[in-house]
C-alpha cells in the first residue's frame, strides 16, 4: 500500500540515545537531556527502520503499515519526535541542555582541610605520594587550621550559600583527627550561627580512624557527625598499603576503634570509602570484609586517581576485572532493592539517583561551583583535593572569590569546551569526570579523562538496566531518591 501524508517528504533520522533492555523491554536514555522512556508499540520497529539509515516519514510509514495501523504509527512517530529520540535529519546536535551557570550560584558545600599533616603514609596517596600537587611538606601553608580561619570558612559558606536553607560543612586532611580542638570549635560555632542565620548545617568528615578514642567518639555521636572511614579491606590488605610512617601496617589499629564506632554512633550512617590499586583488586573481599566483618553501612569504592607508570595503576585488565565485580554487587544490590531491603554498595545507589534525578552534566562534579574546598590557610580552591594549589586557587575565605577566575574555570570545564566528549552518550552523566583524575593524568584539570571512558559507559549502561528492572517491578523503591 502507498499513501501521502501530511509532511511525509520530511527525513527522519535517529537522534541522540542510548537504548538499554531488561526484562525483554527496551527503554531510551536520552541524550543530552537524560530522559529514560520505555518504548511501547511500534517504537522499536521505527527506530529499527531509521537505524538502517533516514527515511522520508512517507517510506517509513510505508514500510511498517504492513504490521501497524498508520493512525498509531503517526502518534508513535510523533510522540519519538517530541522526546528527541528521532527528528530532522538536518536538525543540529544538541550538547547540553544548560548554558553557563548563573551569576551568584549559590555554594552548598564547603571542605575544610583542616590540616593537611597525616600520621599514615599511604603509597598512593594523592596529596603526599607520588602525584601530589601540592608540596604540603615544605609548601607556605600551616600544617593546622586555625579556629580563626576555620570560622572565617563558615562565615563564608553562610554568605556564599545565599538562599540555600540547608549547607554542608566536610572536614578532610591529612588526618582530620589530627586538629580535633579545632573540629569542636568550629562544629560548635557553625551550628549557633546557622541558626542565627536561619539555616540548617550538616557535618561530616573523613578519617583514617587511627584516632579515634571514647571522647571522640561520643562527639561524633553526639553532633551527628556524618563519617567516612577510608579503609582499604582486610587486614593483609590494609596492612600492605595503608601503612604508618615506620611502615607498620594499621589494620589492628583501627579494627577495634572502628567496631567501637559503629556500636556507639547510630545518630548517622557510617560509610566506608575504598581506594583500589593493582596491589588490592578483589572488590568482593573487600566489600564482603567491610560489611559483613567490620559491619559498615555502605561501602564506596574506587580506583586510585595515579598516573599510569606507577605499579599499583590499575591497568586495563584491572579496570575490567573491577567491572565484572562491581556488577556482581550491583546485581546483589537490585535484588536487595526487589525486596526493599538495604545493601551496602553505595556506588551503585550514587549512579542511580543521578539517573532518577534526570541529571544532565555540564561539569563533572559541583567543584568551583556549589562545592569549594579550603586550604589550611584559609585559600579557597576548586575542592578538597586541590586545596593549597597556587593554580587552582579561586579566591580566599577573607577577601571572597575571584569572578573573573572562577568564570574562565567554568568556561574552560564546561562539556561544551570537552569536544572529545561530544558524541559520548555518557556524558549527561559523565560529563568528563573529576578534575583532578584529569589534572593527574593530563597535567590539565579542564582534559576529559578519556582513560575511562569504556569502564564509564559499562558501568552507566549497567546501573539503567538496574533503573529499569526497577522502574518495572518495584517503583517505590526509588521515591528515597526524590529527596
Ligand atoms: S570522559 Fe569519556 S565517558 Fe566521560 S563524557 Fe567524555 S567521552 Fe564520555
Ligand atoms: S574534582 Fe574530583 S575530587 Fe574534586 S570534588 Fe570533583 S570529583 Fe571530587
Amino acid at each position: 500500500m502507498s499513501l501521502t501524508i501530511t509532511n511525509g517528504a520530511e527525513t527522519l533520522a535517529l537522534r541522540e540515545f542510548h537504548p538499554f533492555e531488561t526484562d525483554g523491554i527496551t527503554y531510551l536514555y536520552m541524550v543530552p537531556s537524560a530522559g529514560i522512556f520505555r518504548m511501547e508499540g511500534p517504537s522499536d520497529a521505527i527506530l529499527n527502520a531509521l537505524g538502517k539509515g533516514p527515511k522520508t516519514k512517507t517510506l517509513l510509514i510505508n514500510e511498517l503499515s504492513d504490521h501497524f495501523g498508520i493512525d498509531l504509527l503517526l502518534e508513535t512517530i510523533d510522540e519519538l519526535t517530541e522526546i528527541h529520540a528521532i527528528g530532522d535529519v538536518n536538525a543540529p546536535r544538541e550538547l547540553v541542555p544548560n548554558d553557563l551557570p548563573p551569576a551568584g550560584f549559590p555554594l552548598t558545600t564547603m571542605v575544610l582541610n583542616v590540616t593537611n599533616k597525616c600520621n599514615l603514609a599511604c603509597t598512593y596517596c594523592y596529596e603526599y605520594g607520588e602525584d601530589k600537587i601540592v608540596d604540603t611538606k615544605y609548601g607556605d601553608q600551616p600544617k593546622f587550621m586555625a579556629e580563626e580561619t576555620a570560622q572565617e570558612s563558615v562565615e563564608f559558606l553562610l554568605e556564599e550559600s545565599r538562599g540555600q536553607e540547608v549547607v554542608h560543612l566536610t572536614f578532610f586532611g591529612g588526618e582530620t583527627l589530627l586538629n580535633f580542638p579545632v573540629l569542636q570549635e568550629t562544629v560548635a560555632y557553625a551550628r549557633r550561627r546557622a541558626t542565627e542565620e536561619g539555616k540548617r548545617i550538616e557535618f561530616s568528615l573523613t578519617t583514617n580512624a587511627t584516632l579515634l578514642r571514647p571522647q571522640i567518639i561520643e562527639w561524633l555521636a553526639d553532633n551527628q557527625i556524618g563519617v567516612t572511614i577510608s579503609i582499604d579491606g582486610p587486614k593483609e590488605v590494609q596492612d600492605g598499603l595503608r601503612v604508618f610512617h615506620n611502615g607498620k601496617g594499621s589494620y589492628d589499629v583501627i579494627e577495634p576503634k572502628i567496631k567501637e564506632l559503629l556500636k556507639r554512633h547510630k545518630t548517622r550512617p557510617i560509610g566506608a570509602r575504598v581506594t583500589l590499586t593493582q596491589k588490592n583488586m578483589d572488590v568482593l573481599k573487600i566489600f564482603r570484609h567491610l560489611t559483613e566483618d567490620m559491619g559498615f553501612w555502605e561501602v564506596g569504592l574506587a580506583p586510585v586517581t595515579t598516573q599510569e607508570q606507577r605499579d599499583y595503576a590499575i591497568t586495563s585488565e584491572g579496570k575490567d576485572n573491577m567491572l565484572e565485580q562491581f556488577e556482581i554487587l550491583a546485581q546483589e544490590w537490585l535484588e536487595c532493592a526487589l525486596n526493599d531491603e538495604h545493601h551496602g554498595f553505595s556506588n551503585v545507589k550514587d549512579t542511580l539517583e543521578e539517573i532518577h534525578k534526570g541529571v544532565s552534566k555540564a561539569y563533572g562534579c559541583g567543584a568551583g561551583l556549589g562545592l569549594m574546598g579550603v586550604a589550611t590557610d584559609g585559600d579557597v580552591s576548586l575542592c578538597h583535593r586541590f586545596a593549597g594549589s597556587p593554580e587552582h586557587t579561586i579566591g580566599s575565605v577573607t577577601e571572597g572569590i575571584d569572578r573573573a577566575k572562577q568564570g574562565q574555570f567554568l568556561v574552560d570545564h564546561h562539556i561544551a569546551s570537552k569536544t572529545d566528549c561530544h558524541t559520548c552518550w555518557a556524558r549527561p552523566i559523565c560529563s568528563g569526570g573529576c578534575y583532578h583524575e584529569a589534572h593527574v593524568q593530563y597535567g590539565t584539570s579542564s582534559h576529559p579523562n578519556l582513560h575511562y571512558c569504556t569502564w564509564v559507559r559499562s558501568w552507566t549502561h549497567t546501573c539503567l538496566e538496574i533503573y529499569g528492572a526497577l522502574a518495572e517491578k518495584n517503583p517505590k523503591f526509588l521515591n528515597r531518591f526524590d529527596a
